[in-house]
Parts: C-alpha cells; structure tokens; sequence
C-alpha cells in the first residue's frame, strides 16, 4: 500500500501544462467540423497545408531545404518517433541517448525492436555535451544519435555552436542518423533562439527532427505531432501511418495549422504565464537545503534539482532510495517525477507549467518534506 497522503495533493509531475486551447485553434477545429456533412479522413502523412504551414515554420528558422514532402504529421510526438523508429531500425540497433533524458523514450525505443545506451552526462558542467564524449561513445552498432533541445528534464539548451561542434563528430559517421526531439523548441527564455538541427550543413541526409504542438503550442491533448525528415523516409513513415490507420483527425489538423500560423503569439502568451512561474520556482530551490545550485535552466518548463545528498539517508540503493524520497515528498502532498526514469536517481523534475497557486502552495512542502527527511536521521 503506498503511503496515505493528509494533505491534498499538489502535482508538479506532469509534462503538459494545464493551459486552455489556444481560442484560434479551437475556432479552426469547430470550423472544420461545422463545414462538412461527414469529416474527411485524412491523409496518412497529414493534409497538404498543414504540412506546407510546418515547412515554412522550419524555414523561417534557417531550414532553407525543407518542404512540404519533409513533412509527416502524426498522432502526437511520441507516435511520430515509434513510427520513424519502426521505419529507420533493425532489431538490435543501438540509440544512443545521453542522460538525463525523457522517461517515454525507453519503451519506445524498445518497442521499435532498439537498444537504448545511455550516455550519462553531468550536472557539474550543466549536461555539457562534448564532441570528445560523443566520439567515445559512438560504435559501430550505433543506428541513432537521440539528441533533445532543449532537453526534458534538465531544461538545459544547446546553443548553435555546442550542435556544430557535435555535428562535426557525427558528420564522420555516414550511417549514423541524427534525430533532434525539438518539441520544447519555442519555450525557451535566454535571447538565442533554440537551433534547429535542420538549419546545420547535412552532406549525408543524416539529420531528423521530431516535433510537436503539446508543448510549446499549447495544444495539450489534441494528439498532434510531426516529423521532418528527408523525403523518401517520409514516405516510409506515412506507409507506417496508412497501414496503422494513424492519419490525425482532420479538425485537430486545423487546430494545429491555426496553432502553427499563429505561433509567435501563442508562445509569447505561454512565455508570459510561465516567467513569473520559473522565477518563483528558482528562487525555492536556491533556498531548499543541501540541493547544490541550479543552473537556470534556459529551456522547457521544468526544473530538475539535485537531492542526491539525501539519498544515503533513505537506502543504500540510489534507486531505492530516490523511489523512497519521492513517496515521502507525496506523504507531505507534493508530486513530483522521479528522476531515475529519465537516468538519473536523486534528482526530481518539477513542472512550473500549473497553476501559480498550486506552485505556490507546493514549494513550502518541497522544503518542508526535506527538512522532515534531514531531522529524521
Ligand atoms: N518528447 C519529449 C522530450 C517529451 O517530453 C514528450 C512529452 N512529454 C514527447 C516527446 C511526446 O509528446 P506528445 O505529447 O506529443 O506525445
């Protein structure tokens, strides 16, 4: 049985904000079901304007080549990266994925018949990432290079020049793939931009991208992902979608489209929400005791502090003892995620994309359980 919680709980755990549909997105989806007598099924790659309305967002952002035939919308971000794994893998191919890192990835790497190998990288130097590190861990095995920018759960986000320098070591590994999630890529609060893979120089058709509309555009669970990748794998992606029946509904399309066209706006209303959030949430964990300093983190809504000291108080297991410290943060009415689904125990991500109150109401409870677990030993 696990632990009865006395006070109602408060989650930071979920990776969607809890924001209302943007108002154009929904007015284009109850458009589009008004004008019709029966909903058009959809193409499995997705309609023609959606994917011509991605095409130039990635142009807008330095992807001079990508056109509508790079584009495959799928039934959410992580459908779209089982499918394109189905279609790029051979069972037993390794994914290479450095750590911390989203805790979805896992089965789905595994369910597309790969092998995930971690690459742990190191809060010490903010997850940097380095050409040398990459070079090491590459083998002959290695099908695909899982890159996310910025990354789940760290919120750290690599600049134009750290993707270059990495570029350099996978350029000399033709058969490498390179797939970059950029589901957070506008939710972002230093001045540059997040790069996009698709904008660096590409000699052998190497670089993918995986991306996404329940992030960074607010349309939480409308079901709508997309895949830019070179033309001929789309098409393999979309005979995976046609014979999987995966082809999105026609009105989450236009929501997705309207959502697109308008995403200079939408961002800046989620920035907005999430800025007084992300200083709040930072100004409780720089108080908390013994979590060494975060760095602010530069991308996504989360924040992802180092509670490794408490560990050896609670288990001799890092895992155990990290699944122990996030049953007691419930007991004291926080959720939260364990990092040891994204690699690394010890650490927890916590969201700032709720609700003010509730991030209000839970950081004195974050504070609160830690110290509870300091005195009790
Ligand atoms: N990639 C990352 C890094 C994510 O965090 C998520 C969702 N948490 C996804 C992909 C999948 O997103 P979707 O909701 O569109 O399936």
């Amino acid at each position: 049985m696990p632990p009865t919680s006395p006070l109602p709980l408060l989650s930071l755990a979920s990776g969607y904000g809890s924001y209302p549909t943007p108002a154009v997105a929904a007015e284009a989806a109850i458009a589009t079901i008004r004008s019709t007598r029966a909903l058009p099924v959809s193409e499995a790659e997705g309609k023609p304007e959606l994917r011509a309305a991605l095409a130039a967002h990635y142009q807008r952002r330095g992807a001079a080549h990508v056109t509508a035939d790079y584009v495959v919308v799928t039934p959410g971000g992580k459908a779209g990266l089982l499918t394109l794994l189905q279609a790029v893998l051979q069972p037993g191919d390794e994914v290479l994925v450095p750590t911390p890192a989203w805790f979805g990835f896992w089965e789905v790497i595994q369910r597309a018949g790969g092998v995930t190998r971690m690459l742990p990288l190191s809060p010490d130097d903010n997850y940097a990432l380095t050409p040398a590190q990459l070079a090491v861990a590459l083998t002959p095995r290695t099908r695909l290079l899982l890159l996310t920018n910025p990354n789940n759960p760290t919120g750290r986000l690599y600049t134009r020049a750290e993707v270059a320098a990495l570029l350099e070591v996978t350029r000399q590994h033709p058969e490498l793939l390179v797939l970059s999630d950029e589901i957070y890529d506008l939710v972002r609060f230093g001045d540059e931009p997040t790069p996009t893979l698709l904008s660096f120089p590409d000699p052998h058709a190497q670089h993918l991208v995986l991306n996404g509309f329940s992030k960074s555009l607010m349309l939480v669970g409308w079901g709508v992902g997309y895949l830019v990748v070179p033309p001929a794998l789309a098409r393999r992606c979309a005979a995976i979608q046609f014979a999987t029946g995966k082809s999105v509904p026609a009105p989450a399309q236009a929501a997705a489209q309207a959502a697109v066209e308008a995403a200079d706006t939408i961002t800046a209303d989620l920035l907005a929400q999430l800025a007084p959030n992300r200083a709040l949430l930072l100004h409780a964990l720089a108080e908390l005791p013994n979590v060494p300093a975060l760095s602010p983190p530069a991308g996504t809504y989360y924040a992802f502090p180092d509670l490794r000291a408490y560990l050896p108080l609670l288990a001799k297991s890092p895992e155990v003892a990290s699944a122990t410290l996030v049953g007691h943060l419930r007991t004291e009415g926080i959720e939260v995620v364990d990092g040891t689904g994204c690699g690394t125990p010890g650490f927890v991500r916590l969201s700032y994309a709720v609700e003010p109150d509730v991030l209000a109401a839970a950081l004195p409870r974050l504070q609160a359980a830690l110290k509870l677990i300091g005195n009790a030993h």
